[in-house]
């Protein structure tokens, strides 16, 4: 619903050389790719050192976190303004791996504010973990992680986009039923469309991830609520990454 093309993002998490990214951009042999939407998102530091290799191959350039205030003393850290410069179209927000080192909700939202103050797309990651499921609080998660990221949108055209991880899928090989998935993937927008507008839910691509691979892509993205994936351990080969965009 969220979009006409499916939407794929890269997540490079802590991987890659600046040499690997290298071989990873000669190792593609499709792109550009006319029949979906891609986004990289390496670490930081090669952000500048990639963004001619990704304009060539049409991939949009994302980052994989920002820092929640403008620029000022926060040693270590990024800020938004700059991750525009760089040339980023998305930035990801709030992925379970920064959650469970201790990123709240309120930095999520304050994040978000950023990312859309500084003309980039907020991808928000919200997803239950294997033992919040146990206790059937999924929805109920899923529903404090979307209403409190929805605090940093202030605009109602504002870009946003969701991708729906459930902790327990994440680098383990186990994904969701791709029905399952589905149902999640319709709550949300429901809370979308309760928390903002009915144009807003229908505008807002959600994305699934977690184990995602050439071999469930196509089941997962035939779900009417299913706009794309975000995709970790097998977007880090060229091969695997395409296997995925060719699949879809
Ligand atoms: C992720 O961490 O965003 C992710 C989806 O990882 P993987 O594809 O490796 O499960």
């Amino acid at each position: 619903i969220g979009r006409s093309k499916p939407l794929i993002v890269a997540n490079w998490k802590m991987n890659m050389t600046l040499q690997e990214a290298r071989e990873f951009f000669s190792g593609l042999t499709d792109a550009p790719y006319e029949h979906c939407e891609a986004v990289i998102c390496p670490p930081a530091p090669l952000l500048y050192p990639l963004k001619e290799l990704m304009q060539q191959a049409g991939i949009s350039l994302g980052a994989q976190n920002l820092h929640e205030k403008p620029k000022g003393a926060h040693t270590g850290e990024v800020h938004g303004e700059l991750l525009f410069e760089l040339g980023c179209s998305h930035v990801i927000i709030g992925h379970s791996e920064r959650r469970a080192a201790g990123e709240t909700d309120e930095q999520v939202a304050a994040k978000v504010h950023q990312a859309i103050g500084n003309s980039m797309i907020p991808i928000v990651c919200v997803g239950e973990t294997q033992l919040q499921r146990e206790l059937g609080l999924t929805k109920e998660v899923i529903r404090t992680q979307v209403e409190s990221a929805l605090a940093g949108v202030t605009e109602e055209r504002s870009p946003f986009i969701i991708a729906y991880e459930p902790v327990w899928a994440i680098g383990t090989g186990k994904t969701a039923q791709p029905s399952d998935a589905q149902d999640i993937h319709r709550e949300i927008r429901q809370m979308l469309a309760e928390k903002k507008s009915i144009g807003f839910a229908n505008r807002v691509p959600i994305l699934y991830g977690g184990s995602v691979s050439a071999s469930n892509i196509q089941e997962l993205c035939a779900r009417e609520d299913i706009d794309g994936a975000l995709v970790g351990g097998a977007s880090l080969q060229a091969h695997s990454f395409e296997a995925i965009l060719k699949a879809l």
